[in-house]
């Protein structure tokens, strides 16, 4: 098996938002957050979802299908909508699937697996972040709103409201405990030191989201 980069796909000029959403800064940005999508295959269907719920549009930067490119449906300086309290600090992706009942393929693990390292990188070299994903201690360092200096990590939606003042939303179950969280970081600290051999994506290696 010989793995290649993922597949990306960049849909910002042409999903439609019915308002921009608000900008943040950068620098604050300390998480990459995975949901799940229990909504649509379709970042089209996404987006018309959440503009009848009166926001802007599609409420996260990155959507992965089952099978297909990783699409950019956001600006990372977007404000949008994926966990209250904590979008200043976050990058949204949403994975197509229902993680409470099913397993990830692991195809699909290896596609966000590979996608968190190239957006951890970025937000290491870019804005000085250090790298703090490997333990729980480090996800309870991140819950305060990425002040200077603290790690970057990669969590779960539930896992950014485990600690700090929101824990009552950690019970939102997503993106569900089919997604094995220790595993996933597990494979991206592998991806990090190059051991893939059995891996079937590969991160790219560049911020492709600016290009
Ligand atoms: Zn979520």
């Amino acid at each position: 098996m010989v793995a290649t980069p993922y597949e990306f796909r960049d849909l910002r000029p042409t999903l439609y938002r019915s308002r921009p959403w608000k900008r943040r800064s950068m620098p604050r940005v300390c998480r990459v957050v995975i949901h799940r999508n229990t909504i649509s295959p379709d970042p089209y269907e996404v987006a018309r979802f959440y503009r009848g719920e009166g926001w802007p549009g599609h409420p996260y930067h990155l959507h992965l299908p089952k099978v297909g490119p990783v699409y950019l449906c956001n600006d990372l300086e977007s404000l949008t909508y994926g966990v209250a309290g904590y979008n200043a600090t976050s990058i949204h992706v949403l994975c197509e699937g229902d993680f409470r009942v099913e397993r990830p393929s692991k195809e699909q693990f290896s596609r966000a697996a590979a996608l968190t390292v190239d957006l951890l990188a970025w937000l290491q070299f870019q804005f000085g972040r250090g790298l703090g994903i490997v333990s729980a201690d480090s996800l309870k360092e991140t819950w305060w709103r990425g002040r200077r200096g603290r790690p970057a990590c990669v969590q779960s939606h539930s896992e950014t409201t485990l600690w700090g003042p929101k824990k009552w939303m950690s019970k939102k179950r997503c993106p569900g405990k089919r997604w094995d969280m220790n595993e996933f970081r597990n494979v991206v600290v592998r991806m990090m030191r190059g051991d893939t051999f059995d891996l079937p994506v590969l991160p790219t290696g560049r911020p492709w989201w600016e290009e």
